[in-house]
Order: structure tokens, then C-alpha cells, then sequence
């Protein structure tokens, strides 16, 4: 009876019961093998990469196996949070291709019928929850302040014994119905916490889905489970919203490791059934020969955003976080260039337990490689919605030249060996630039880029010479063929060879020709086939920037 009249003291705006938010939380109707995961950040910061790829490798778990995969926000720290934080999250998840079935969404809705999927709003089912505790003898109220928790720590540590709030330490353990009254009374702030049923002398083992059989101390300690500002501490809400969501896998971040036996304890005393962990090893970076944890401050690269803000495609990362989540996921991307990374099946057991090192150089590598995989008409449409979130003045350029665009994207794609020079969609900008008047105007200000070993009179010859005999509409054979005569024509030699053999006796070879005339178009010294640029360019580009150039 007392227990009954502590929980009506402390909760006695909480007048459901447990059973009432069961019936609520149907099982979900899935096939036995189909996995519930889940993502449940914090939207107190930027999403860093280890939270993204934890991300993935929970939505692949599920949806490999016909399951769901949720997003859920921990938010019951107001204090940290930031502004836009959930959106960030939202936005980031979904760059990286990473689905969510159910849970918040842009539009500040949500989606899903085992909500509210924010803790913020479930407040009131935590409540109900802590009260039954309270209300069986499993929990109590606890008013010791700071002052108190120190003193009962520094007697522990003259005594050598193990710190904390447990057994004959819990001063409030057994706290009478009369003196809680009193201290309610007397305003005192209190936090609810969980009467352990552990034992310093016991061990338990589980079985981690990454890490194998890890065993450790069964945890002893009266933990908090409900904070003064009546929210709840992480481990609380995160038994009650995994077992109400049906969670049965939770991946993350081997932080949590240690907090595992208070995480069975929890389930166990709450009569839930316990899901199955996974704990993830930090991605690490490589910095020259070492590898170290990405730094918070430090690394601009250690957060999702930079990766989506610098434009390496979604599907980019995506391919790339498989390879270090199963490393035959290589192998198995050699046998099937062309399917989707998510018909790969990855295994937890075969993850690398000590942390997957984030090569940038790999990262690149694949990202060219996705790249190279797309049509000009979607590189171009990635480009468009990049540039208008975080390059304007490339935007409105492209903007303006859609169909140019393009034409200029899908240079050096429809061959067999497609081009591989950029890795993100920031790259683009300075390779694609000079076709576009405005830009190339504004370059050639400075002057051309044409080789040293030719004068500018000569140069002027060579383009005044080679617009003279130009047809738009001639095959690249005949462009090229025009370009040599025009080369011995003005003193330079056809062959490379030949002019090895006898520099002397030339102004320079054909390729140095060919050198001006793409400086005279381009001002650049090194562009993808001069041939295709110009079929790209128009007639009309090709002639003014030729004219332009003899004018200069
Ligand atoms: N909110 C926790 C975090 O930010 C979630 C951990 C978990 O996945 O259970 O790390």
C-alpha cells in the first residue's frame, strides 16, 4: 500500500497504466526473420560520419530482410539541442539514400503508427511507466542534491569501496511515504531511480551481434531513470521505445557498451523482452601512416554535412561505407558491376569489430567510379540541386544553360571507358567553367595560356590560319588532318618524332598547334578531347572565341 501511495504522491496527474499504451503498440506484422531497427540520434549537433554509417547499416539490416527501419529522435536534452538540428538529420539521411519508414518528417509531421517518434512528445508514456514502477517497489524517489552524492563518494573513497549510489549507500532507498511528503513540500527536486537487483558479485554474458560474447559486471547501481525536470534518462526511454517500437536489433556506437547490463536490467524488470545489440567501433581517419578517431572541433570531415555539402554523391558514400562494413563486399562489386549496393547482403558477424578506417583517396576513387557509371542528364540534374543549395553563382550559370549544360556533361560519357576526373560535384565548377562566356571572358582578362615556346604573333597565325579551312560539320579525321597541314604550313612538324629528331628545324610540333588552338578556346592546358568541346560549344562559340583570340 505504501508503494501505491508513493506512486500517487510523486505521479498524480499520471492516471493510465501500462496496459493502456500496450494496447497502442501493437506487435508488428512481420515474418520471423525480418528485422526492426532503428536510428535514434540526438539533434544536438551535426550528424557525424560514424552516426551516418551506423544509419546505414541499420536501414540495410531491415530492409535487406523485409523489416523496418525507423527514425527516432532523442531529444529529451533541450538544452543541447540546435536549431534545425532534426531537419539537418532528415536532410542528411535522406542525401545518403538512407529511408526511413517511419518517423519524423520535413514537413514537421511524422510518418508511421508506433509514434510519437520524437521523446520530447512521449513524455507522458514514460510517466506512466515510471509510476508503475514506483508503484510495484522498483523504483523510489530520490532528493539527494549534489552536496549529498559528494559526501556519500568521498566516504566511499576512504573506505576504498566502489563509488556510487547502491545498497547500503542509496540513502533513499527505502525512503518512508511520510518524509517524501515532506521533502514535496519543501520544493525539494527529486530524480526517480530503478532499485537495482544486481550484484557487484555477478557477471552476465550476452552475445553481440559485432563484437561476439562480451561478459560484464551485472550492474548494481540505483541509476537514475528519471531526471528532475521529470524527463527521462537515455537508458529508460531507450527500453521503453524499443520495446513499444518493436525494435529488434539496436545498432550503434560501442559507447554504449558498457551501459549494456544497465539496458538488461531495464528490459528485464520491466518484463520486456530483450532485443538483440550491436556496438560499432568509432570510423577512424587516416592521417598519413596513423589513423585516429575523427576529432568533434577538428575535423570538418567527421560531420555527414560536409560530405554532402563538398557533393560526393549520396550513393557514393552509400558504396563506399559497404566496403568497409563487409570487406567482400569488393569482390562481390567486381562480379556485379552494374547492381545497386543494396543487393549486397551484409552480416554484422563479419564487420570489423576494432573500426573501419575512412580512406578520403578510396573515397574518391569510388565516387569516380559512381560517377563515371551516370548519363550527362544526371550528373546534370545532381549538379542543379547541389549547385542551388550551396553554389549559387554555378546555379545560375547552369541555370540559365540547361541544355548546354548538358551536352557539356555528357562530354567523354558515351564512350567505353568514360571519364573519371571528378569525384564530386564541386569539382566540376573549374572543369567545366571555361564554357561559358561570362566565366571565359572574365578569364581571358589575364591572357592566354599558350605555350611558351610559341610567340603570341605565331599563335595568332596558327588560329587565323585554322579558322580559315575549319567545317563545323567535318569528322574528327578531317579536323585532325587540317590541323597538321596547317602545322607543317607554319613551320611546325607533323610528328612529334620528327621534331625529336630535329628540333632545330622547327617552330614546335603539331601538338603544340593544337596547344594554342585550345588555348585560344579554352584557356586551359589541359581539357578533355578538343574535338568534342568544340562540337559542344557550336559553330558560332568556336568562330568569336577565334576571333576574340586574334584580337587579344
Ligand atoms: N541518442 C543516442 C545517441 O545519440 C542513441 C544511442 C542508440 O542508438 O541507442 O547516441
Amino acid at each position: 500500500m505504501s508503494n501505491e501511495n508513493m506512486a500517487e504522491l510523486l505521479f498524480s496527474d499520471v492516471g493510465q497504466l501500462p496496459t493502456d499504451i500496450y494496447s497502442l503498440y501493437p506487435p508488428r506484422n512481420l515474418s520471423i526473420s525480418a528485422m526492426v531497427t532503428r536510428f535514434a540520434p540526438s539533434p544536438t549537433g551535426s550528424l557525424n560520419i560514424g552516426g551516418l554509417y551506423a544509419a546505414l547499416i541499420s536501414e540495410r539490416l531491415a530492409h535487406q530482410s523485409n523489416g523496418v527501419f525507423f527514425l527516432r529522435i532523442e531529444d529529451t536534452d533541450k538544452k543541447r539541442e540546435i536549431k534545425g538540428g532534426i531537419e539537418n538529420i532528415i536532410h542528411s539521411l535522406l542525401y545518403f539514400g538512407i529511408h526511413f519508414d517511419e518517423g519524423p518528417t520535413l514537413s514537421g509531421g511524422e510518418k508511421g503508427a508506433l509514434g510519437p517518434y520524437k521523446q520530447s512528445s512521449r513524455i507522458k508514456i514514460y510517466k506512466i511507466f515510471i509510476k508503475h514502477l514506483v508503484q510495484k517497489g522498483l523504483a523510489y524517489p530520490c532528493f539527494c542534491d549534489k552536496d549529498d552524492l559528494q559526501k556519500i563518494r568521498i566516504s566511499q573513497q576512504n573506505l576504498k569501496v566502489t563509488t556510487g549510489y547502491y545498497g547500503q549507500w542509496a540513502k533513499h532507498r527505502d525512503i518512508s511515504f511520510g518524509q517524501a511528503k515532506e521533502e514535496i513540500l519543501d520544493g525539494k527536486p527529486f530524480v526517480i531511480r530503478l532499485r537495482s537487483s544486481g550484484s557487484p558479485d555477478r557477471r552476465i554474458i550476452y552475445n553481440d551481434l559485432v563484437k561476439g560474447p562480451i561478459e560484464l559486471p551485472e550492474n548494481f547501481q540505483d541509476i537514475v531513470i528519471m531526471k528532475t525536470d521529470g524527463l527521462p534518462t537515455y537508458h529508460f526511454a531507450h527500453a521503453i521505445d524499443d520495446y513499444l517500437m518493436g525494435t529488434t536489433h539496436v545498432i550503434r556506437g560501442d559507447e554504449w557498451l558498457s551501459s549494456v547490463p544497465i539496458h538488461i536490467q531495464l528490459f528485464e524488470t520491466l518484463g520486456f523482452e530483450i532485443p538483440e545489440y550491436g556496438h560499432i567501433a568509432p570510423i577512424m581517419k587516416q592521417v598519413g601512416a596513423s589513423k585516429r578517431k575523427f576529432s568533434k572541433r577538428k575535423d570538418l570531415d567527421g560531420t555527414a554535412e560536409y560530405y554532402r555539402e563538398q557533393g560526393y554523391p549520396g550513393i557514393a558514400i552509400g558504396e563506399y561505407f559497404m566496403n568497409l562494413i563487409n570487406s567482400d563486399f569488393e569482390e562481390w562489386r567486381m562480379v556485379n558491376p552494374h547492381k545497386s549496393f543494396r543487393d549486397f547482403f551484409i552480416y554484422t558477424d563479419k564487420m570489423n569489430a576494432s573500426g573501419a578506417l575512412l580512406d578520403m583517396n578510396k573515397l574518391g576513387d569510388i565516387s569516380k567510379d559512381v560517377i563515371s557509371r551516370l548519363t550527362g542528364k544526371q550528373v546534370f540534374d545532381h549538379l542543379y540541386t547541389w549547385s542551388k543549395e550551396f553554389d549559387s553563382e554555378l546555379y545560375t550559370l547552369i541555370d540559365k544553360n540547361k541544355e548546354y549544360t548538358v551536352k557539356i556533361l555528357n562530354i567523354g560519357r558515351t564512350i567505353e571507358k568514360p571519364r573519371k576526373d571528378y569525384s564530386k560535384w564541386s569539382d566540376l565548377k573549374t572543369i567545366i567553367a571555361f564554357f561559358y562566356d561570362e566565366w571565359f571572358e572574365k578569364d581571358v582578362l589575364g591572357g592566354y595560356k599558350i605555350p611558351t615556346n610559341v610567340s603570341l604573333d605565331v599563335a595568332k597565325e596558327i588560329v587565323l590560319g585554322f579558322s580559315k579551312t575549319y567545317r563545323f560539320n567535318n569528322e574528327k579525321e578531317a579536323w585532325f588532318h587540317e590541323i597538321k597541314e596547317l602545322a607543317v604550313e607554319l613551320g611546325f612538324a607533323k610528328e612529334i618524332k620528327q621534331f625529336k629528331a630535329n628540333p632545330n628545324r622547327y617552330k614546335g610540333h603539331v601538338g603544340d598547334v593544337a596547344m594554342v588552338l585550345r588555348a585560344a578556346l579554352t584557356n586551359r592546358t589541359n581539357t578533355p578531347d578538343l574535338f568534342d568541346i568544340m562540337k559542344v560549344m557550336g559553330e558560332n562559340r568556336v568562330f568569336e572565341r577565334m576571333e576574340r583570340f586574334m584580337l587579344s
